[in-house]
């Protein structure tokens, strides 16, 4: 997969899936610019680990939330780097709980951060990437995205919503030569899920066919396919990383 010389843009790429995305892409020989919302100490850590590659590195505190933010985090990449190819939106929270109990707090946080954030920060690519002639946009969404999910509703309605989005905006751009696919991972190891209980993270197990819960790099390696040129004739896709938990 041949990602070198791409400048990459990974939201919440402190921890995690961002994380393993950040160092995957580096790994293959990107330039990756990350964000994140509090973790400073992970973020340094990560940049520290993307330079070792050989490779640039750059980390912004910026809510994915912040719309001006957005903009002013890819112009300074621009201005820097001189471009920006990929743009992985991947900053996500749970606030999970059932409907009857669930505040109106809990929804707007998850639909603002998980949802907004990947309108935020599309846009603020999408002129660079028309002056470039190209760029790739990968949006990570999930399998509650698609089959929904009790005591998930406002987690399942964003990552509804980020498929939504990006298959209008894949039909908006494609001529421009901007790709759009979305990535929805089923249940992977990171600190997201070390949240759930035994109880709920055995049915999880149970449901999926490949037995065990995915490791952050099985995502990280097909988001990078999508940053590639290998997937040139790939646009407004939905790939499912989930160990067939959702077919
Ligand atoms: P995680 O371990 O909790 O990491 C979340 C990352 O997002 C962190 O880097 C965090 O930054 C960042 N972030 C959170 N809120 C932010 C905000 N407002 N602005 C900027 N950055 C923010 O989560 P994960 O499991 O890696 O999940 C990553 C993505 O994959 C999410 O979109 C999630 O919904 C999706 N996903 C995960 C799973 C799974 O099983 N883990 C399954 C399906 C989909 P800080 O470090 O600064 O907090």
């Amino acid at each position: 997969m041949n990602v070198k010389a791409k400048n990459c843009l990974v939201t919440g790429g402190s921890r995690g899936i961002g994380k393993s995305i950040a160092l995957t892409l580096a790994r293959l020989g990107a330039n990756v610019a990350i964000t994140y919302a509090r973790s400073s100490d992970a973020a340094n850590q990560v940049v520290k680990e993307i330079e070792e590659t050989g490779v640039k590195a750059l980390a912004f505190q910026a809510d994915a939330v912040d719309f001006k933010k957005a903009e002013e985090v890819i112009s300074e990449i621009v201005k820097q780097w001189g471009s920006l190819d990929a743009l992985v939106n991947n900053a996500g929270i749970t606030r999970d709980n059932l409907i009857l109990r669930m505040d109106e707090q809990a929804w707007d946080d998850v639909l603002t951060t998980n949802l907004k954030s990947v309108f935020n920060y599309s846009k603020a690519a999408t002129k660079p990437m028309m002056r470039a002639r190209g760029g790739s946009i990968i949006n990570i969404s999930s399998v509650v995205g698609i089959s929904g999910n009790a005591g998930q509703s406002n987690y399942a309605a964003s990552k509804a919503g980020i498929i939504g989005f990006t298959k209008s905006y894949a039909k908006e751009l494609a001529s421009r030569n901007i790709r759009a696919n979305v990535v929805a991972p089923g249940y992977i190891l990171t600190e997201m899920t070390e949240q759930l209980s035994e109880k709920v993270l055995d049915t999880i197990k149970k449901e999926t066919p490949l037995g065990r819960p995915g490791e952050p790099a099985e995502v990280s390696n097909v988001v990078a396919f999508l940053a590639s040129d290998l997937s040139s004739y790939i646009t407004g896709e939905v790939i499912r990383v989930d160990g067939g938990m959702a077919m």
